[in-house]
């Protein structure tokens, strides 16, 4: 789980807010109920001392105290109800004192005696020997010039014991609501960010080769509304910017290639010219050659301009690849034998795919061009081609001087060249690779080059099979360079 995710984080602070809240919640309720239960039960037993108070104890002039202890013990049985009754005169002798309870639940003989100035109505929770707690509600009654204290009591154990029950089930419950808030909070954020991964998919898509494409609004009127609108402008703006750089470079390589031409013609013929000085000769050929080498590199950024625009795709055919990469090999080697290179190959089956048949051989020239320029005397290239899972697969391989580990990601990238000294040929341009990832781009696939310094490179391409290309997603994979 990614904790920095803004899902991790809504959740996280959703369900911490709750829990902080629902403790608050429970605790209050919890101390309100304790006070609730304890308000009760002091009432309860100020309404008995009321009762005798009014019914018994007014009336001791006329009935006698003992009467009283008598009737108070008939009416209320404190000893199987559990309860303390205590009547007390002024001076603090006892006229009534209930027996110790018949389930022996606290003993009556230690229920202290309260302060002698104490308001006529007070109540207390005393703290028995044995732990328990009792709460005395004590009641004085005026009688002639005398008084006395009415005094009942309960054990607060029930209330207590009801208050730990409840306790417990919140405890129990706490956990359980956390989990069900966390999850209902995790839904919903993953549904309200829904959208989101959906933008961030299809803005994943959308590279230099299909600029025109536009994420999916989603009309909610809501924030990522305005922000796939906002994308979408800014695809529409770098759109722009691309095509002005594309034109550009179209039409300054197209206006280069006519006069180089006739500069490369004019330069040819002072060459063969016997007229002139043989030294004038040489420097004319000199010039000759950088010309030249400027004429491929227009020739290379006019091709590159078109690629950009989307002409990889002039003449769609189907045909045999193998077919394709043998016949190109079979040319190409006669390069190759100036170095004493031998390239072999290998295709046991025919692997068909659709594409531009100019461009495809266009990618097999520039790479078994690569691989005899980068590797050494008596070397060896091998290439083969072969079907797997649906897709034509190309992979040529030498056994050269081998890319850096650090220039593996930036050898498609236009006029990068990882060295001159390398080549040994000054004409290299470092275009070559553009151009064949253009062309990759263009047919759907994936390019991957496999390198060790020293010993030589595999550069694989997977093109999508005739049958597979005609249903495959309209997806565009770029070159995902890889060192060993
Ligand atoms: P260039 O025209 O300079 O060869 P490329 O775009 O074809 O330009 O290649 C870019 C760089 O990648 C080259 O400068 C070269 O150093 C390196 N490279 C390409 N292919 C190979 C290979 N088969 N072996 C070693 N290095 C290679």
């Amino acid at each position: 789980m990614n904790v920095h995710s803004i899902r991790f984080r809504l959740v996280a602070w959703y369900a911490g807010l709750l829990t902080v809240i629902f403790m608050i919640i429970c605790a209050l309720l919890f101390l309100d109920l304790r006070r609730f239960l304890e308000h009760e039960l002091r009432q309860r037993q100020f309404r008995r001392a009321h009762q005798v108070a009014t019914t018994l104890v007014a009336h001791i002039p006329q009935i006698s105290e003992d009467t009283v202890a008598r009737q108070v013990k008939d009416w209320y049985e404190p000893e199987a109800n559990d309860r303390f009754i205590r009547i007390i005169r002024q001076d603090g002798t006892l006229v009534y004192r209930s027996q110790t309870p018949g389930d022996g639940s606290f003993d009556a003989s230690e229920v202290p005696l309260l302060p002698a100035h104490i308001p006529a109505e007070f109540s207390q929770v005393l703290k028995l020997s044995d732990g328990k707690t009792l709460l005395l509600a004590s009641l004085s009654v005026p009688v002639n010039k005398t008084s006395y204290r009415v005094e009942f009591g309960e054990l607060l154990d029930p209330v207590e014991t009801m208050l730990d029950h409840v306790f417990l089930q919140l405890t129990l419950a706490f956990p359980v609501a956390i989990l069900i808030i966390a999850f209902g909070g995790y839904l919903l954020v993953t549904r309200a960010l829904r959208p989101v991964e959906r933008i961030a998919h299809a803005a994943e898509q959308i590279t230099q080769h299909n600029l025109k494409e536009r994420l999916p609004i989603a009309h909610t009127g809501d924030e990522l509304e305005r922000l796939s609108a906002s994308l979408n402008r800014m695809i529409t703006r770098l759109d722009d910017a691309f095509q002005q750089t594309n034109r550009f470079l179209a039409d300054a390589s197209h206006e280069l290639r006519t006069p180089l031409t006739v500069l490369c013609g004019e330069l040819e013929e002072f060459t063969t010219d016997d007229r002139l000085e043989v030294a004038l000769r040489e420097r004319t050929a000199s010039l000759l050659e950088e010309a030249l080498r400027l004429s491929k590199i227009v020739e290379q950024l006019f091709l590159l301009s078109r690629l950009d625009a989307g002409e990889a795709k002039a003449e769609w055919s189907q045909f045999d690849l193998a077919d394709l990469v043998r016949t190109t090999a079979e040319q190409m080697s006669l390069l190759a034998e100036d170095k004493e290179i031998a390239i072999s190959g290998e295709a046991p089956e025919r692997v068909m795919i659709e594409g531009d048949r100019a461009r495809l051989k266009q990618v097999v020239v520039n790479l078994l061009d690569n691989a005899i320029k980068y590797t050494r005397k008596r070397g060896a290239i091998k290439w083969a081609v072969h079907n797997k899972n649906s897709h034509a697969v190309l992979e040529i391989s030498d056994t050269g001087i081998g890319i850096p580990a650090d220039a593996v990601p930036h050898i498609f990238e236009r006029f990068y060249r990882v060295d001159t000294v390398r080549s040994g040929d000054a004409e290299s341009a470092g275009l070559g690779l553009s151009i064949v990832k253009s062309i990759c781009v263009a047919h759907d696939a994936s390019i991957e080059v496999k390198s060790s310094l020293g010993q030589g490179s595999v550069f694989s391409i997977s093109l999508p099979a005739a049958n597979a290309a005609a249903s495959a997603p309209d997806k565009k994979p770029g070159a995902q360079p890889q060192h060993e």
